[in-house]
């Protein structure tokens, strides 16, 4: 039987301080010192110990399976944090001149390569800093192009499968959002046909799409969106799935972001690390963001001389160790990409299979790529919601997929087991969740219960926060 380890773990300021002791005489000027620092004053192993009973409190993809949907949560080789974490790394600065940091400069090069031969695109951005910060970026591209083009086009299509950083992207770029409505979880053409006009600045499609469904029609659907005279965006977030197999370069896609915090290995979660790379077509990259990575002779340099550079997007060039762990994790994967993704959509598919249909049932009929979205509908006429068996599952050690995402299915639980779980571990989860579907309402709805926090006032906490411990003392 699982339980969490729980401790009633003071605040940092709450522990025994230790006393102050200065050391002698500080090396700072008379004017700059303060009489007091008003920090915590631990000793060392209080502060471990702190760390690592907070750290027993939680629950990562180091302690077991976290089938996010849409969020891909994999397992990350130790490797890339070798690396990232090296000293030479980590003493860099971007204040450097190019001719000291040739190495840094010849891996990102390097990784722009490899993501071009991968996606099948002409050029990449490594500048964005998240994949959101990538569709933004492409956003900007896509207003920059049409505007040289002396066109005003004023709106964005998406399909109302589309994760919700797309209408926010489209958004904070000036544009209006026009949604289309699926149907039986693809594209509507139809819709799309209708949708589109010479307003219209480019569609963003994610595909495979938010229901774990490959867009078959792609190859029609950029042909429309093309002769419309707009461009068709590529939300590549979790490539999982095609990588090394299918290239949205030659689907038709003009601009494609990528997410390498999930397809290519840095544990994320919480708001990041992350990255957000842009690629884009041979006409489109003179929009890209300076500065550019460049060969310069024998070397590398910074390339600033575009004149219809959309500009910075970030400070400096990216989040450069995230760069560094895609790096190494292609260069380990090599050709096994394409395992990768051969194993990642066969886990979802087995996984999808062991589920009980009585309770789990499928919205659209059909394997489905690198992840799945079932519905829990049938269990609401007992009273028991989505969102109570995703707290029941934390009881038995095993973290919840995604919920009520994406909205066209209701009740949904949205699963991606991804290539790193064993059969097992997915045998296991499968179990879990048809066992859970059995026990009884009550039970469900007090969950979790062997965790250090049980079920939480969800609505309070996302409108009433209480963050830091300034804000607790407000509070009070
Ligand atoms: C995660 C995700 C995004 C946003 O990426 P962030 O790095 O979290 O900003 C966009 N689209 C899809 C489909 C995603 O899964």
């Amino acid at each position: 039987m699982y339980r969490m380890a729980s401790y009633d773990e003071p605040l940092l300021n709450e522990l025994p301080q230790t006393d102050a002791k200065t050391g002698g005489k500080p090396p700072l000027p008379e004017t700059l010192r303060r009489d007091r620092l008003d920090i915590p004053r631990l000793d060392e192993r209080s502060l471990v110990r702190h760390y690592i009973h907070l750290s027993q409190m939680n629950y990562g993809v180091d302690t077991g399976i976290y089938p996010l949907g849409s969020c891909t949560m994999k397992y990350n080789p130790r490797l890339g944090e070798r690396l990232a974490g090296r000293h030479r790394m980590t003493m860099l600065h971007p204040h450097q001149d190019a001719s000291t940091v040739q190495g840094i400069l010849e891996i990102l090069h390097r990784l722009k390569q490899m993501l071009c031969a991968i996606t099948g695109m002409h050029a990449f951005s490594l500048q964005p800093a998240a994949g959101a910060h990538g569709e933004f970026t492409g956003m900007l591209i896509a207003r920059a192009y049409h505007e040289r083009h002396g066109e005003q086009r004023s709106e964005v299509i998406l399909p109302d499968s589309a994760h919700g950083t797309n209408p926010a992207s489209a958004k904070m770029a000036g544009y209006d959002v026009v949604e289309i409505s699926s149907r039986e979880g693809r594209v509507d053409l139809d819709a799309l046909r209708e949708a589109l006009s010479e307003d219209t600045a480019a569609f963003m499609l994610t595909n495979p799409n938010t229901l774990g469904v490959f867009e078959r029609d792609i190859l029609e659907i950029a042909d429309m969106v093309k002769k419309a005279g707009a461009l068709l965006y590529y939300d590549g977030a979790n490539l999982n799935a095609i990588m090394g197999k299918a290239r949205p370069g030659d689907m038709g896609f003009d601009i494609v972001h990528l997410n390498p915090h999930k397809t290519f290995a840095t544990p994320h979660g919480g708001g990041g690390p992350g990255a957000g790379p842009v690629g884009v077509t041979t006409e489109l990259e003179p929009y890209l963001p300076v500065p550019r990575v460049a060969r310069d002779g024998d070397g590398y340099t910074w390339s600033y001389g575009h004149p219809y550079s959309i500009g910075h997007v970030s400070h400096f060039y990216g989040n450069v160790p995230v760069l560094l762990k895609t790096y190494a994790y292609l260069l380990r994967m090599g050709a096994g990409l394409q395992h990768v993704a051969e194993q990642a959509v066969l886990n979802a598919n087995y996984l999808l299979s062991r589920l009980d249909s009585r309770w789990y049932t499928l919205p659209y009929p059909g394997r489905r790529m690198h992840e799945f979205v079932v519905s829990a509908e049938p269990l609401k006429e007992r009273g028991v919601r989505a969102l109570d068996l995703a707290k029941r599952l934390l009881d038995y050690g095993l973290h919840p997929p995604t919920m009520y995402f994406p909205l066209i299915v209701p009740e949904a639980l949205m699963v991606e087991p991804t290539e790193s779980e064993s059969r097992a571990s997915l045998d296991a989860y499968a179990e879990a969740l048809n066992h859970i579907a059995a026990e009884e309402p009550e039970l469900l709805q007090r969950a979790p219960q062997r965790t250090p926090v049980t079920r939480i006032d969800e609505a309070k906490a996302a409108r009433t926060p209480l963050l830091t411990w300034r804000d607790i003392e407000e509070q009070q």
